[in-house]
């Protein structure tokens, strides 16, 4: 493996630009849910292989192109889960259309796409009832992580916390398939919250706390959770979270919580990645951009993307090569390693 050109895995891509026919039947779904001889077959649902070629080369595979990145582990769109709509037929049915679409982008640019689950999470439905899609991912569609909801209420916190019991049998799946979870909230449908700049970085944060307070690892010690968006607050405040753990007698957090949580580098600044790599170990830290997703403008002090976080991860005076290879390729390995195996696999 060469250090000097590391392959670049960005490990946080949705499918964003999906065709629009996608979204104009989830409407009919939502729809249907006030009069369900409405509900809408999702064998109507007809998006052509030229379409989904279209929405990537023009959208996500040009950018990687342009920024110099190589493969995406690519989800359905985050803010579409919508966990809180319906009931659990109505997330089910959802996550199988979206999962399927991400699996067919990953077959039609296999040197560039990999696929990670959407769950068909509903509030206050046991987690047991997504095993069946998740298997059909990993199973069938070769998918290499999934992305887990601590919320799906979609901003109202009405379900256990992620070290709770209710949980454990998406972790004993996971364990088994050696599969890590994306911890990764939807939209937000409590005005408190906006999506993307609050809800997401709120559960970032209140993910890794709920790891804190509790033992969820000694249960499940091969268990691998990503936190995404640089870990909500969770750098920034390292050190209230160090004399928290101190506080309550839990180990050292790299011996509590270092071995199973990990952050990617949706940071969309560079004092923001400089601040990350320098309090977070590098072998916790996995390169992402969540291109196209939730800020999509130039940044006029420099001209670039806010979200070509590739930049930052370059520029940074905290990484070494061989530390820059672990951000962009060696982490991911070994966080993701379906992907890996699919990886070698192709002699890479
Ligand atoms: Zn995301």
């Amino acid at each position: 493996m060469s250090q000097a050109q590391p392959l670049i895995i960005d490990v946080h891509g949705h499918y964003t630009t999906a065709p629009a026919a996608l979204g104009a039947w989830r409407d009919l779904q939502i729809a249907a849910l006030k009069d369900p001889s409405q509900k809408p077959d999702p064998k109507a649902l007809k998006i052509s292989d030229d379409e989904l070629r279209e929405s990537i080369e023009k959208n996500q595979l040009r950018l990687m192109k342009e920024r110099g990145s190589d493969l995406t582990i690519f989800s359905p769109r985050a803010s579409f889960m919508a966990h809180h709509i319906g009931d659990f037929e109505t997330s089910s049915t959802w996550a199988a259309i979206c999962n399927e679409l991400c699996y067919r982008v990953s077959q039609l640019f296999p040197d560039n796409f990999i696929g990670a689950a959407m769950l068909p999470q509903s509030p206050g439905v046991d987690p047991k009832t997504c095993i069946a899609e998740l298997e059909r991912c990993v199973k069938d569609y070769g998918f290499v992580g999934i992305n887990l909801n601590p919320d799906p209420s979609g901003g109202h916190w009405n379900s256990p916390p992620l070290t709770d019991r209710h949980w454990y049998p998406i972790y004993e799946k996971m364990v088994e398939y050696d599969i890590p979870a994306m911890i990764h909230v939807s939209t937000s449908c409590n005005s408190c919250f906006h999506t993307t700049g609050s809800h997401y970085l709120n559960a970032d944060t209140t993910a890794f706390m709920q790891c804190l307070q509790g033992d969820l690892f000694k249960d499940f010690p091969t268990l691998k959770f990503l936190i995404p968006h640089g870990g909500g607050a969770v750098p920034y405040h390292w050190g209230r979270f160090r004399g928290l753990a101190q506080e309550m007698k839990k180990p050292l957090l790299d011996e509590h919580l270092l071995n199973n949580i990990f952050f990617d580098t949706c940071v969309y600044h560079q004092p923001g990645i400089d601040l990350l790599t320098k309090v977070i170990p590098v072998k916790n830290i996995l390169f992402a951009s969540e291109m196209i997703g939730a800020v999509r403008g130039i940044d006029p002090q420099t001209g670039y993307y806010y979200d070509d976080t590739k930049r930052y991860v370059n520029a940074t005076e905290n990484l070494t090569d061989e530390e820059r290879y672990a951000v962009f390729e060696g982490n991911a390995r070994r966080v993701f390693p379906r992907m890996d195996a699919a990886l070698k696999a192709k002699g890479l």
